[in-house]
């Protein structure tokens, strides 16, 4: 039987969010050859579902506020109000036109972009849904995180969503309820409510956004209930029931309640995509949550293949996995390079 050509690479980098889009022309600007294997579209969580989709949204909600209280300043504009469907289609345009951006790059610094689902074999060896199979001197695995779930009665129910669905809604909320103090959480909230939308964030811990510092998350508390919105601290969430019935009680377990709204946003945190395209099966290392063990250069233990940005969780942030990957991709040409602290 004839052997269909295998496409050889110095590296295959799996996941073009900004981990490894950069990772990738960092690659190229070092003189190896580099493929970039994307499942969905270019730009990851951070351009598509993340951090650009947000600040535009935020963006529309921060002209709406503005003005609203412009007349101090001495600007009229009438009966202000706002189009949700527009501010949602906005927001869409532009993680597409940013998305497109990347394709551009990539093409012109020489990467090869396939658009497909990646499976590993080896490490060096990934077969693609398209069919083709690429060999490579190193792989580099950037494939990121999506949503967690959480795991209650109710998260099924219509209305109940989490940061993408949130993200897709056509219509604006009248009542929203958070459940998850976190940063996408107050993030969404601080959106909603300069919309005029009753926010309740319902956390687990005693404070909100637990692992930033004191002094910023008592700053935010401050400004969030100044502007209206409803903190239900210290509380755990036992189920969601019909009618968007948020049930809850105290974490030693003395009180119940209930918070209602007309969409339930689920923000507890995120889960990393590392199973289920073959990473165990090489024998790279998984923690318990699916983390992916690296040491200061972002190399697993198998020899040739790195993790980078979220799937290590060292912080789930996009100019961190952007810095990971260009200090992989610069590792892998032999530049020196600052290990990570
Ligand atoms: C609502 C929200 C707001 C955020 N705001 C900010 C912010 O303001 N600032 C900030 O720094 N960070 C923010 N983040 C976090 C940021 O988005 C992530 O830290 C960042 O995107 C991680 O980059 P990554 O390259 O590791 O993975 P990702 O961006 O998740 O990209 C991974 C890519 O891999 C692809 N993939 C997965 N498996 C495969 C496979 N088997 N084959 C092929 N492709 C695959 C996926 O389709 C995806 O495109 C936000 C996140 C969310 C959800």
């Amino acid at each position: 039987m004839e052997q269909t050509e295998r496409k050889q690479y110095d590296a295959i980098v799996i996941g073009g969010g900004p981990g490894g889009y950069e990772c990738a022309i960092r690659l190229r600007q070092n003189g190896l050859s580099a493929a970039l294997v994307e499942k969905d579209k270019l730009g990851g969580t951070c351009l598509n579902r993340g951090c650009i989709p947000t600040k535009t949204m935020l963006h529309s909600a921060d002209v709406y506020a503005q003005a609203l209280g412009g007349e101090k300043f001495g600007i009229k504009a009438g009966n202000v109000s706002f189009d949700y469907g527009a501010i949602i289609a906005r927001k869409d345009a532009v993680a597409g036109q940013l998305s497109q951006g990347v394709a551009f790059l990539e093409k012109s610094w020489g990467v090869d972009v396939y658009q497909a689902s990646a499976r590993v074999k080896s490490a060096s060896c990934v077969e693609l849904s398209s069919g083709e199979t690429l060999e490579c001197r190193h792989l580099i695995l950037a494939t990121g995180s999506e949503p967690a779930r959480i795991p209650i009665p109710g998260v099924e129910l219509p209305g109940v969503v989490d940061s993408t669905g949130l993200m897709q809604l056509v219509e604006c909320p009248e009542h929203i309820v958070i459940v998850g103090g976190g940063v996408i959480g107050i993030e969404f909230a601080t959106f909603f409510v300069k919309l005029g939308v009753k926010v309740t964030i319902v956390e687990m811990l005693d404070r909100i956004l637990g692992p930033l510092d004191k002094s910023i998350s008592d700053f935010l508390t401050r400004d969030l209930k100044k502007k209206g919105v409803e903190l239900i601290l210290g509380v755990k969430v036992k189920a969601i029931e019909e009618g968007l019935k948020v049930l809850y009680e105290k974490v030693d377990g003395s009180l119940e309640g209930c918070a209602e709204g007309d969409v339930v946003l689920l923000a507890g945190g995120r889960a990393v995509n590392t199973k289920g395209f073959g990473l165990e099966e090489i024998g790279i290392e998984l923690d318990r949550r699916g983390i992916v063990a690296v040491d200061e250069y972002c190399r697993t233990g198998v020899e040739g293949v790195y993790a980078i940005g979220d799937i290590n969780a060292k912080m789930q942030l996009a100019h961190v996995a952007s810095a990971q990957g260009l200090l992989v991709a610069d590792h892998i040409a032999g530049k020196a390079c600052r290990p990570l602290n």
